[in-house]
């Protein structure tokens, strides 16, 4: 059941990182079109990607347009409802070269670190799924763990502490770029679909 004391307090944390970012030296000014996460709170399952395009920065909510589709095929494998679903980046800005997307750079995963973290207290989610190897060696390293590549963590459950289980799955948008993935994601999603349905229902 909905919590409304702790959707205050996410609101609280997001107008803070809102300050947070203006503060920062913005050379595109993205750092002031920040994206923040959405769905239930409290959270069973919560979801992590890398960054917001350019659709989530006009549209001001993550996962929506081409990268949205594909987040909705991938729930729809797992027998997962989006509606059930806490859905947030690592970092809350899109970062440009230019006019396209780039990867996040370190220092500002790090810097992003502080909220998400938050964010994971506040859902009170025990199953974490990310996206990509941005959130992925984001959450292992605020949980004090070494880092890891996708390419091996990915499709397995693995306890962080505190109660939790991290999930790691390839970015969705990987398997468009390299067609193998296709099968292995498929693979992966079905086991996460199992894991959800043994911790979340
Ligand atoms: N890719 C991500 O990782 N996050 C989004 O919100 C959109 C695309």
């Amino acid at each position: 059941m909905e919590t409304p004391a702790l959707r205050e307090r996410l609101a609280a944390l997001y107008e803070r990182e809102r300050e947070r970012l203006k503060e920062r030296a913005a050379p595109d000014g993205a750092y002031l079109s920040p994206v923040f996460g959405e769905g239930p709170l409290p959270a069973k399952l919560l979801f992590i990607g890398e960054a917001p395009g350019a659709n989530e920065t006009a549209a001001g909510r993550p996962f929506v347009g081409k990268a949205g589709r594909q987040l909705d095929e991938m729930l729809d494998k797992s027998n997962i409802r989006r509606a059930d679903v806490f859905i947030t980046n690592a970092v809350k800005y899109r970062p440009t070269n230019g006019s396209r997307n780039r990867t996040p750079r370190r220092e500002e995963v790090d810097f992003g670190m502080t909220l998400l973290a938050q964010e994971i207290a506040l859902s009170g989610a025990k199953l974490i799924a990310t996206l990509g190897n941005v959130p992925l060696n984001a959450v292992l390293k605020m949980h004090g763990l070494k880092p890891a590549a996708i390419g091996s963590v990915h499709g397995t459950a693995n306890a962080l502490g505190q109660g939790r289980i991290l999930f790691a799955l390839y970015h969705p948008a990987s398997a468009i770029y390299n067609r193998a993935l296709a099968p292995v994601l498929e693979n992966d999603l079905k086991a996460l679909g199992a894991l959800y349905a043994e911790l979340c229902r």
